[in-house]
């Protein structure tokens, strides 16, 4: 009789699944934190993240964790990145994907989805939505991951499309049954990849640069726009050099304040108007010609003007007005290429002392206002009191949404850094302020002061919940005026208050107390200015209740001439 040879016991093989992958492919391409809120079919994607080390966010509202992400993208330069549900859950997070698209912020928002078999036949699933097809018109790019392999591809590909050209937003779509999927380890580990050079240097022809050189050599009122793609490039030793080496007088847009310390004396941000309506040759640094700059015509700017305009993406020359000498490149890049030749560039000296002059004139009707103490306090009261507060702390970023708050804000609060402003950027959006506080805080560990009008503050008001949470070193001061513009319209045709009205003497400071934070209730600048500077020494959670006079305020703040019946609250009562 034979005894046959024991047999050995098969190797052990290690399978893992979707969730695992999906983490590992962020890991390898350096992205460490996830915002999001978890439900089905996503919540493991969450626990393994934290237990392989990422940084899990958890949220309130997807919209809010998607504009986190969106913050994120500009605030490090790679994809932010946004976890959400299936249907209603990824639906709320494409309203911060598309925002981040606008405003050309690098993001990726993986969903997870129902199943593929039932929603496609509409047979009606649990959250049942086509998502690819409903993300594609608002995003840069749109992919879904059918096999549980193809993970990793997808994330990649995701990656760069977001980072590379202009960036912009992305939708990743994981059907449940693939993050359930498993697969052998080995296989998946050999399916993750990491992007090699997303965003590669571009140069544009030295024809090209001739041409704007000589443009700018030419000019006999030049002037230099930087946007929030000159922020978003990270040349800000390359772009002050040139700036300051040619002496040309500088705009920042909103996002691009603290590029260079907002008192640089050769910034013209206090003579905005007359610098627009005079330019002869403008160069716009990542600055679109779009509403912002009205587009780029008559009666902002004047119509001989001629414009060099440096952007990455060559479909956005043109898209107004004229563009007489393109440069198609990487901001880094040109801007090089362009501090070589600055030597031949300067701002004749007459242009220079015209728009010194403004400046200062301007500069002192602005103190004046500042200094108006008003009972109720007014906007421009309760602002000097921040900027006597946030002069001392450069550090601080500053988060601003509203209307009036908006556009108040950005005119007097100066920034001395760079990327350390966030706001309601293009598309002028309600309800970034607590997302985008808590990007700011979670991805450079600094304090943030969100300055907040009222109404846009409701937007994303349950997030103190996360602020304090996550610790987060946020300080929200709400400018309280009682009202949408302001708070004292009248409904005169029926006891519902008036459209544009919100609760009078709300006390949002109890809002934060809920959570543990602390709450401070002010009526003058000097309670402001000592509550800031309390808040900001205790590095914890905040929030500064400002009354505001309900009557300060101007219906649609600097943007009357969009607001087609322009009634404002001084409306006559409607006639029959
Ligand atoms: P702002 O609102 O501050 O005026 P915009 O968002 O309108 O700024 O413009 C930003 C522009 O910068 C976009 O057209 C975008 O394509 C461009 N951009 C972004 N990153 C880069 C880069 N690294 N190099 C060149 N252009 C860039």
């Amino acid at each position: 009789m034979s005894i046959a040879a024991p047999v050995a016991d098969p190797p052990a093989t290690t399978v893992t699944d979707g969730h695992h992958v999906v983490v590992e492919a962020l890991k390898r391409n350096g992205i460490h934190t996830i915002y999001g809120v978890v439900g089905i079919p996503v919540t493991d994607i969450a626990r393994v993240a934290q237990a392989d080390g990422l940084r899990y966010i958890g949220f309130r509202h997807e919209s809010d964790a998607g504009h986190a992400a969106a913050a994120a993208g500009f605030l490090t330069g790679k994809p932010g990145c946004c976890l959400t549900v299936s249907a209603p859950g990824f639906l709320n997070g494409l309203v911060a994907l598309a925002n981040a698209t606008a405003n050309c912020f690098p993001m990726v928002q993986i969903s997870g989805s129902s199943e593929r078999h039932i929603v496609d036949l509409q047979r009606g699933d649990y959250e049942e939505l086509d998502q690819l097809a409903a993300a594609k018109p608002f995003v840069k790019a749109a992919f879904r991951v059918n096999r549980v392999q193809d993970i990793g591809l997808g994330v990649a590909r995701a990656i760069r499309t977001a980072l590379s050209g202009r960036p912009g937003g992305v939708y990743l779509d994981i059907p449940a049954a693939v993050l359930g999927e498993v697969i052998d380890a080995s296989e998946a580990a050999a399916s993750v990849r990491t992007v090699v050079d997303a965003a590669p240097a571009q140069l544009p022809s030295p024809a090209a640069v001739d041409r704007a050189v000589a443009l700018l050599a030419g000019a006999r009122r030049p002037l230099v726009v930087l946007g929030k793609g000159a922020a978003y490039a990270r040349a800000d030793t390359t772009i002050r050099s040139f700036i300051e080496t040619t002496g040309l007088p500088y705009l920042p847009m909103s996002m691009a304040k603290g590029l260079l310390p907002d008192g640089h004396p050769q910034s013209v941000a206090a003579a905005r108007s007359l610098a627009l309506r005079n330019a002869d040759v403008v160069l716009l640094v990542g600055a679109r010609l779009n509403w912002l700059l009205g587009h780029g015509e008559p009666p902002q700017w004047s119509a001989d003007a001629q414009f060099i305009q440096i952007d990455i993406d060559p479909a956005e020359l043109d898209s107004n007005v004229p563009i007489a000498a393109p440069l198609v490149g990487d901001i880094g890049s040109v801007m090089s290429l362009l501090v070589d030749r600055a030597a031949g560039i300067d701002a004749p000296a007459p242009w220079r002392a015209q728009l010194a002059q403004r400046c200062a004139h301007n500069a002192a009707s602005m103190a004046e206002r500042l200094d108006a103490d008003s009972d109720p306090m007014r906007f421009h009261g309760a602002l000097r009191a921040i900027r006597d507060v946030l002069t001392d702390r450069p550090d601080v970023y500053v988060v601003n949404e509203g209307a009036n708050a908006l556009d108040l804000t950005r005119n007097v609060i100066d920034m001395a850094v760079p990327r350390h402003r966030l706001d309601s950027g293009t598309w002028g959006v309600m309800g970034i302020g607590m997302g985008y506080a808590i990007a700011a805080a979670v991805e450079s560990g600094d304090p943030v002061v969100a300055i907040e009008g009222d109404s846009a503050f409701g937007f994303s008001a349950m997030e103190l919940e996360t602020i304090c949470r996550y610790r987060l070193p946020v300080v929200v001061v709400v400018l309280n005026n009682g009202g949408v513009y302001r708070g004292d319209g009248v409904n005169p045709t029926s006891g519902d208050p008036a459209p544009t009205t919100l609760m009078a003497g709300a006390r949002h400071d109890r809002l934060i107390e809920a959570f543990g934070g602390a709450g401070y209730h002010v009526r003058t600048p000097d309670q402001l200015t000592a509550a800031l500077t309390r808040a900001l020494a205790s590095g914890r959670p905040a929030l500064i209740d400002c009354v505001i006079d309900p009557a300060d305020g101007t219906e649609s703040g600097h943007l009357t001439h969009l607001n087609p019946a322009g009634i404002g609250t001084t409306a006559q009562p409607a006639t029959n």
